[in-house]
């Protein structure tokens, strides 16, 4: 757990509290234990409104989370993009089966496809056994958004990016009360940098995909991930750097890398950026 500032009753509760972490592929097992296996899932909890970013697969253990609580689950899903690892927790969520819960998606039309017609699509044969419209029990809504686009929940204001990803990709800026977090992940730096940094200006919290080192990126070590629509830690510095973040939080971490690795991933950042925090599933941030 960490505390980013300290909370002051005057102002509305914010917390952002991650469960899932890990980019492309979950990546379970002893050797990534601490950081976490599960594909992205980030809550934020401003005042009342829960708002939820991603359904990777770490939207599963969330899932049962809100359903141990008892009460009625009402929240707002935000969707970056529809690559699997984004996607993939959605069947697993549990409170969506039962029908006093409430979701409201947000995500972007691609391909010339609804949020809801991508989010259904996903659940067809020969991929999965049931439907969503078959199964899925909550009252659901969906909101079809640009880039460019601001949306209020509650006290939270979302605004919304366009980010360097192949097939696009939404990147989010949640605000309240003068406290800010910006959710970048699935983001390849080059092309669209300075709209980022303005984007991202002055950040309390910036969450940065910084999946390869620049050797592994470059080539130098393994294949050339260049144009794979991800990010370098070095990337991830210059970003915080020059959009003058408080906090960078690494994130989207590649699946290869274990506990032992993040952790010098992690202390190297802190050499440039010594507030810097390597995402790990359960960490909760509080405002
Ligand atoms: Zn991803
Ligand atoms: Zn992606």
């Amino acid at each position: 757990m960490g505390k980013v500032s300290k909370s002051s009753d005057a102002k509305t509760h914010f917390h952002v509290r991650f469960w899932g972490v890990r980019g492309s592929i979950p990546s379970p097992g002893p050797q990534t234990k601490r950081y976490g296996g599960n594909t992205p899932c980030v809550e934020m909890q401003v005042g009342e409104s829960l708002l939820i970013f991603d359904l990777g697969t770490g939207v599963r253990p969330l899932g049962d989370s809100l359903v141990a609580k008892g009460a009625p689950v009402n929240a707002s899903i935000f969707l970056s993009h529809y690559h699997y690892d984004h996607l993939q927790g959605l069947p697993f969520f549990t409170p969506i089966f039962i029908p006093h819960n409430a979701f409201t998606f947000y995500g972007a039309t691609r391909n010339g496809q609804s949020v809801k017609q991508i989010l259904s699509g996903q659940m067809t044969q020969p991929y999965f056994p049931v439907t969503a419209e078959g199964v899925f029990r909550a009252k659901l809504s969906y909101h079809d958004i640009q880039a460019g686009e601001t949306v209020m929940v509650g006290p939270a204001k979302v605004s919304t990016l366009e980010l360097n990803h192949p097939g696009g990709n939404l990147g989010y800026r949640v605000e309240c009360e003068g406290r800010s977090v910006v959710y970048a992940t699935d983001i390849e730096h080059g092309g669209q940098d300075e709209r980022f940094f303005e984007f991202a200006r002055g950040a309390d919290l910036l969450i940065y995909d910084s999946m390869y080192t620049e050797d592994e990126y470059c080539g130098r070590q393994g294949p050339p991930r260049t144009g794979w629509g991800h990010s370098t830690w070095q990337a991830a510095v210059r970003a915080a750097n020059e959009s003058q973040a408080k906090t960078l939080v690494l994130f989207h971490h590649d699946p290869t890398r274990d506990d032992a690795a993040m952790d010098r991933l992690v202390r190297t950042v802190q050499k440039h950026r010594p507030e810097a925090i390597g995402a790990r599933e359960d960490m909760l941030l509080q405002f």
